[in-house]
């Protein structure tokens, strides 16, 4: 089980950490799309510690709700709509108040799955952010449904969104800005599922440093 405090401490590493890796995050978008994903990413970041501050004794859900709105008004860009929403489907997922455990954090992620799924109208295998979030997903689903602890399931998520990030590489475009470039996407990963997947890393070395069972 994870404190809720546990969870805000996440949610702002995430938002400190992001920011380092802006200029690589561009490079990669230089490469598919308009080069700006970095920006993207910082300005989300941004608008998460704003709110963090805000909200100083929040419940998760009641975090997630306002950093996911937040994010979709602030961030910019087709991801910050995106990733706005999977915040906000996120705390939805952890809305009823109950503690997070393993299988809560996988529901969480699965939401957040679904919510790119839908809004962004996009599947499994068209290179973009969903490659790495609806592995990482699955892995987190696998972890909790054999006994795992929430630092397991965001482990094991994390490496699959690597994992995932890294095969984007190997797929062309089909939604966004890399889907004009058809088959000169080759060879380039996703720079949207790279950032998920680093979202997700710097969620599970916090957890495992706060040592949550
Ligand atoms: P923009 O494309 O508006 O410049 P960003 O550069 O911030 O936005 O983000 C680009 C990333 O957004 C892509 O790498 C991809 O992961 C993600 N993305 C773009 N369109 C979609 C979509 N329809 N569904 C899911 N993810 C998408
Ligand atoms: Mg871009």
């Amino acid at each position: 089980m994870a404190a809720p405090g546990a969870l805000l401490q996440v949610l702002r590493s995430i938002a400190d950490e992001l920011p380092a890796h802006e200029q690589r995050l561009n490079e990669l978008d230089a490469a598919l799309g308009d080069g700006d994903h970095g920006l993207t990413i910082t300005r989300c970041c941004r608008a998460i510690r704003e709110q963090l501050e805000l909200l100083a004794n929040a419940s998760v859900a009641e975090a997630l709700a306002a950093v996911g709105t937040a994010v979709v008004a602030r961030a910019g860009g087709a991801s910050g709509a995106l990733l706005g929403s999977a915040f906000l489907a996120a705390g939805q997922a952890v809305a009823d108040g109950q503690p997070i455990d393993a299988a809560r954090v996988a529901a969480m992620l699965d939401a957040a799955r679904q919510a790119v799924a839908s809004r962004g109208r996009v599947a499994p295998g068209d290179k973009t952010m969903l490659d790495a979030l609806a592995p990482a997903a699955e892995a987190a689903r696998r972890a909790a449904g054999s006994g795992g602890s929430v630092a397991d399931a965001l482990a094991a998520a994390a490496a699959a969104a690597e994992e995932g990030a890294d095969a984007t590489g190997d797929l062309v475009g089909r939604a966004g800005r890399a889907s004009r470039l058809g088959e000169r996407s080759l060879g380039h990963p996703d720079p949207g599922a790279v950032s998920v997947a680093l979202m997700l890393r710097v969620a599970a070395d916090r957890l495992r440093a706060a040592g949550a069972a």
